[in-house]
């Protein structure tokens, strides 16, 4: 079904068919990662067609309504208000505890530091300079989120034995200016759980808040707990956390556009709301960032929490966590690989112990056997690393997914030929090439990296190779250039 034949911009003098259309937007695809053959392990939350199908209706029958005015839509406040609730049960929140539905956990996460930053601007005002702590396996979005909203925020380093944030350090990082800490649950690239008791109780002793990042583990957690497994407390339950973030897009298995953010009570959620009378429109408040916005993402999160309830998510928690663990019983049989901390859903890193077996060779080469797989570059934490998120559209495949992993690491681990593709690198060579590195640099080396204006590379290994050979500020010059050249308008011929 692959059609090659895409129109390129600018917007044509005139109109195609409905048809055309669609077929020309379907042939698009056909680059993209290929979710629906259950080899993918990366930002993909399946469901069977019967569940996606009623999530797609839900979503497109309230596509046009417009959450900006929940006075003119009361349909999407109750959808709102509905969905909170839910969440607050799963979180063991009690009945002062308000949300809000957001586009995404990096909204939420904004959302949880605008608040604590209003807040503290109200009730401590000679806080000048409002501070977050973090660790160095927290989301990323807290540092953007202080980017944008001009917070400080410091990042810890972590335990190198289990990966979790580190309550002592944590402490000791606590000046007069901070205002929040952060524990995730579990965190993304370990898929460990912070502790949160010890960090709330240090927030709390000190009149401060503490976030819980429930973005990846708020819709899975209670059900592995509900199953049995040994979940430590790590919600509202947890004396002294103030703020969660629990996004739906992912273990809710709503469509993207879906997240929570809750808080303890509404004396700290007041900080989230945004109001302006001073203009000569309609009155404007927003509870979250958006102000006109789709209840598409909504009314899907809401059909299929009410299409599974607690029994179903349990089932599907069930599956994914019983192929999870097929997968670690599967690298327990490869020497090579060694998986990080003790993951307690389904997120693992993993490292190569064999230092001639590179990550990313091993990545590139899946990939050859359609299989996609996420790495992680190198911090002061863990070295580079696989990361697998494994879902229950991966279970027949993980038999051949343990295979596949043996037979590129015996095909990488033979010698290479001269005239292989590929060729070694030398961290110091790249060290030099990059010491003076600069947009124009950057010109230069575009078709090394195997990137011009608009496309995207078909390998990303050599391309990490050399990025994990980089400093924390030459990766991110690095990144923002090929960012900055990839979105590059097609061009018109
Ligand atoms: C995915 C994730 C986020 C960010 O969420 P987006 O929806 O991608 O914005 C934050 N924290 C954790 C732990 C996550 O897994």
């Amino acid at each position: 079904m692959e059609n090659t034949t895409v129109k390129p911009s600018p917007m044509p003098l005139t109109g195609s068919s409905a048809e055309e259309i669609l077929n020309q937007l379907k042939g698009l695809k056909a680059k993209d990662v290929p979710w629906k053959t259950g080899k993918v392990l990366a930002y993909i939350y399946g469901l069977d067609d019967t569940a996606r199908n009623l999530v797609e209706t839900a979503y497109a029958h309230f596509l046009h309504e417009n959450g900006l005015d929940p006075t003119a839509f009361p349909s999407l406040l109750k959808i709102e208000n509905d969905l909170i609730a839910s969440v607050r049960h799963l979180l063991q929140g009690d009945e002062n505890v308000v949300g809000n539905f957001t586009s995404g956990g990096t909204e939420s996460i904004m959302l949880s530091l605008k608040t604590a930053r209003d807040y503290f601007r109200h009730h401590r005002p000679e806080i000048k300079r409002p501070e977050v702590i973090v660790s160095e396996s927290t989301h990323p979005a807290f540092q953007k989120a202080c980017h944008y909203l001009d917070m400080d925020i410091k990042v810890l380093p972590i335990n190198t034995t289990t990966f979790k944030a580190d309550p002592a350090a944590i402490e000791a990082a606590i000046t007069e200016n901070t205002v929040m800490l952060v524990a995730s649950t579990p965190c993304y690239p370990f898929g460990v759980i912070d502790p949160v008791e010890e960090i709330a109780a240090l927030a709390k002793a000190r009149g401060i808040f503490c976030h819980v990042d429930a973005c990846v583990g708020g819709m899975y957690l209670p059900f592995l707990r509900k199953l049995g497994h040994d979940i430590p407390k790590f919600d509202f339950a947890v004396d002294g956390v103030t703020s969660i973030s629990c996004d739906l897009h992912k273990y809710g298995y709503a469509a993207k556009g879906a997240s929570t953010i809750l808080y303890k009570n509404d004396d700290i959620r007041r900080f989230q709301i945004y109001t302006c009378a001073n203009w000569s429109g309609y009155t404007l408040s927003n509870s979250t960032v958006l102000s006109s916005k789709t209840g598409g993402p909504m009314a899907g999160a809401w059909a299929i929490f009410n299409y599974w309830g607690e029994e179903g998510y349990k089932k599907v928690v069930k599956a994914t966590q019983d192929a999870t663990q097929m997968v670690l019983d599967g690298i327990k049989e490869i020497p090579q690989l060694e998986v990080l901390g003790d993951p307690v859903m389904n997120l693992v890193a993993m490292v190569s112990n064999d230092e001639n077996l590179s990550v990313f060779d091993i990545s590139d080469m899946m990939q050859d056997k359609g299989w996609h797989i996420q790495v992680q570059l190198a911090s002061p934490a863990s070295k580079e690393a696989i990361h697998l998120n494994v879902n229950k559209e991966n279970v027949p495949h993980i038999p051949q997914l343990i295979q596949d992993l043996k037979d590129c690491i015996t095909a990488l681990g033979q010698p290479k030929s001269e005239d292989a593709e590929g060729m070694a690198i030398d961290p110091a060579i790249i060290q030099g090439l990059f010491a003076n590195f600069s947009p124009e640099v950057f010109e230069s080396m575009q078709s090394m990296l195997g990137m011009g204006g608009g496309q995207v590379p078909d390998k990303l290994g050599f391309i990490s190779t050399i990025l994990n050979s980089l400093n924390i500020e030459q990766r991110n010059m690095v990144i923002t250039e090929f960012m900055n050249k990839m979105f590059t308008p097609t061009s018109e011929e």
